[in-house]
């Protein structure tokens, strides 16, 4: 890993740093994910909190850039900003099935790794005392085991809903792939908007935030609908499909 606060492309208000070959641009507003927390819990908790998510976040994105790198995706980059992250690339002749599993990839590192922390911590032998590493470590299993698995629904804007795509596109033309995804992210957030309000009666803001989230998938235009003119004007790399960039993350776009 290599940090450096100024690069060729960076801005002042990122951190640039390469993971592997992997440039990963860590935006400045996810200092504000500390601000946030902190109006909740005390400073020195909400900054664990934050350095657990935030590891969490990188360590997602990686599971995505790192195959997408594997399977020959090009100019593959990480962004992370105060609500998560995205993996961009160009999908220069990756198949569906491929990009189905970079999509699955993110939350399945997540969860291999912090699936066995939360049981251990739990319900294990590893009881972490109250302090700072507990801290750290409940931050990092909240957004990547429980954030993982949430993030695998077939929802878009979610990697589950992208994964619905690529699967649905070996069969049929990716652009009525997306369609179908579009309409199966409208029943599954339906049932995750009624799963929140029966185990959180008295919180509306789950439910407020699957709205959000499935309004941004289903009122996206379908990024296989772009007329021919316009796909070469953007190049060859990009024209045989335009969903490029593939909404890593937790904010998730
Ligand atoms: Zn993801």
């Amino acid at each position: 890993m290599l940090f450096g606060s100024t690069g060729k492309n960076s801005r002042a208000s990122s951190m640039i740093f390469t993971v592997g070959s992997i440039p990963v641009t860590m935006h400045w507003s996810v200092l504000l994910v500390v601000a946030i927390l902190a109006a909740q819990i005390e400073l020195r908790a909400a900054i664990g909190w934050t350095a657990g998510f935030l590891a969490a976040v990188v360590l997602h994105e990686l599971g995505h850039a790192l195959l997408a790198k594997r399977f020959g995706a090009r100019e593959v980059r990480i962004t992370v900003m105060m609500f998560g992250g995205v993996t961009t690339f160009i999908p220069y002749g990756i198949t569906h099935g491929k990009r189905f599993l970079i999509s699955a990839a993110g939350s399945a590192i997540g969860i291999v790794i912090g699936g066995p922390l939360y049981w251990a911590d739990r319900f294990g032998s590893l009881s972490i005392p109250p302090g700072d590493l507990q801290n750290v470590i409940r931050g990092f299993v909240l957004s990547a085991f429980f954030w993982g698995i949430f993030n695998w629904l077939p929802m878009l804007p979610l990697d589950g809903g992208h994964m619905l795509v690529h699967a649905l596109a070996l069969k049929i033309h990716p652009r009525s792939a997306h369609t179908v995804a579009r309409a199966v992210s409208v029943l599954a957030a339906t049932g995750a908007v009624i799963a929140a309000q029966a185990y959180f009666p008295d919180s509306s803001f789950l439910t407020i935030f699957i709205v959000i989230i499935a309004a941004q998938g289903v009122f996206a235009p379908n990024p296989y609908r772009i007329p021919p003119d316009r796909s070469r004007v953007e190049g060859p790399a990009q024209s045989e499909d335009p969903l490029f960039g593939i909404g890593g993350d937790m904010s998730d776009r």
